[in-house]
């Protein structure tokens, strides 16, 4: 299938907003909030920043910011200000909440999935090995020319994978019809297929080391000899490289070898001492992504965080565990060894120094789906021993290191006014980043409350279908 002769002009369906030409003309004044900055300062109690043209053009204190004159004020006394999150792992595109499937993946549908993210407050996030490269550059270059309407900026690394190996068996049936994925069986061939990539100006790339447990027929994993030439080969054009690996040796390998960024939290077993020296010497980037093996947040809490963007429908089928993989009713067990094992080698990858990304492998499940995933994905950092305050850098701009961006991430001067307004303070409780008041992209404040109306409506947004 040519994924290209599926993307139909989203400008003919009328989804071009004049909101993205909204880019405020004249200077907006926000004071009286609190400020994370989300760099390892501390935080600015009743501060201020000046936005102009979806810039931040300063940043203080309250009374030492001066705001050109004719600048409209906005009073954010007793909220709290934080950088919009940055997310380096989701799965775009096929989630369709009541169907998970290939038919599914559409300019449309990635541009819904992008704007929950934004719902969210998260200003960009990168799909991982499963777009066709044609599709997802195009789409990229018309995010980038002011073509959608304000979502979450769009990035996506290339995959890699032995033939038919890779993504787990739901994914996989998405990315095979698309030919989103490079298939070697050698370190030559790795290294042509990297060059490949490099031709398109690809710059990130992601392979898996996973035999998922043999369940497609003995399938083989991608093997030293395969990848260590392929990171060798992608670190000659400037690439970065990730590597999904979730057992302790193939961790092991792929972090010897070289990777940037090691993804998933081993968690059938206790890391050792071996993996913690590697980690130490090399110190990767790591994607912890637990929280699609969690228990869903429907299940525990009825706070409408998560209900809030889903059909009802969908909601009663995550409940009985009837949604695409992996599907667990509420009414399973917390499996109390992987709880242990995760607290345990979290802990331990911490001390060892490995850079934590915000990461969540959004889109292989409505229970556990973009946006509301970074919320969890990050309290679960907390619960394992981060401070909150870590937690907000390894949210906003550290991520933006591994996404190789420079204009987002923090709030400080120059920087794009990409940010939330929260009602209470995520340093006292990390959970409080679920307070949205408002999500500000690009200078521009999204209409939540019609991408809520929008995402409660069970169907997937088609053109042609
Ligand atoms: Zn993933």
């Amino acid at each position: 299938m040519n994924s290209l002769a599926k993307y139909i002009t989203v400008a003919s369906l009328g989804l071009v907003a004049s909101a993205t030409l909204h880019a405020q003309p004249n200077a907006v004044v926000y004071e009286g909030a609190r400020l994370i900055l989300g760099d390892e300062s501390p935080a600015i109690e009743s501060g201020a920043f000046v936005v102009q043209n979806g810039r931040v053009t300063a940043v203080g204190r309250k009374g030492s910011v001066k705001p050109p004159s004719g600048a409209t004020h906005i009073d954010l006394t007793g909220k709290t200000v934080m950088p919009a999150m940055n997310n380096v792992h989701i799965h775009i595109g096929y989630e369709g909440y009541t169907s998970w499937s290939v038919n599914n993946h559409t300019p449309e549908n990635v541009l819904d999935h992008l704007e929950r993210e934004a719902f969210y407050g998260v200003g960009t996030a990168m799909s991982m090995g499963d777009q066709p490269a044609d599709f997802a550059i195009k789409f990229q270059q018309d995010q980038l020319a002011g073509h959608f309407p304000p979502a979450t900026r769009f990035f996506f690394a290339a995959g890699l994978a032995p033939p038919g190996g890779g993504p787990d068996s739901l994914l996989i049936t998405g990315t095979t019809p698309l030919q989103a994925i490079y298939e070697v069986s050698s370190g030559d061939e790795a290294r042509a297929a990297i060059r490949k990539i490099a031709a398109l100006k690809i710059q990130q790339v992601k392979f898996w080391v996973d035999n998922r447990d043999n369940s497609r027929g003995g399938m083989k994993k991608m093997p030293p000899d395969v990848y260590t030439p392929l990171i060798e080969e992608a670190h000659k054009h400037g690439m970065l490289v990730h590597a999904h690996a979730t057992n302790l040796q193939d961790q092991k390998g792929v972090v010897r070898a070289g990777v940037d960024v090691l993804v998933h939290t081993v968690a059938n077993e206790k890391i050792d001492d071996e993996l913690v020296a590697l980690l130490k010497e090399k110190k990767p980037y790591w994607a912890p992504v637990m929280g699609l093996g969690d228990v869903a947040e429907i299940c525990e809490d009825d706070d409408q965080f998560v209900e809030q963007v889903l059909p009802d429908s969908v909601i009663a089928d995550v409940k009985a565990g009837k949604t695409w993989l992996p599907s667990t009713p509420c009414s399973a067990p917390v499996n109390a060894q992987r709880e242990e094992n995760l607290k345990s080698n979290f802990g331990r990858m911490m001390a060892a120094g490995a850079r934590i990304v915000l990461s969540t492998d959004a889109g292989v499940s409505a229970k556990y789906s973009f946006g509301f995933a970074e919320h969890h994905e990050i309290a679960r950092y907390v619960q394992f021993g981060m401070s909150p305050a870590q937690a907000m850098v390894v949210a906003t701009s550290r991520p933006t290191e591994v996404l190789r961006i420079k204009d987002t991430g923090t709030l400080a001067k120059g920087k794009r006014a990409d940010f939330m307004v929260l009602n209470a303070n995520p340093l006292e409780d990390v959970h409080n980043t679920r307070k949205i008041d408002s999500v500000y992209l690009n200078g521009v404040k999204l209409d939540r409350a019609a991408l809520q109306a929008k995402f409660k409506r069970a169907s997937v947004p088609h053109a042609t279908r």
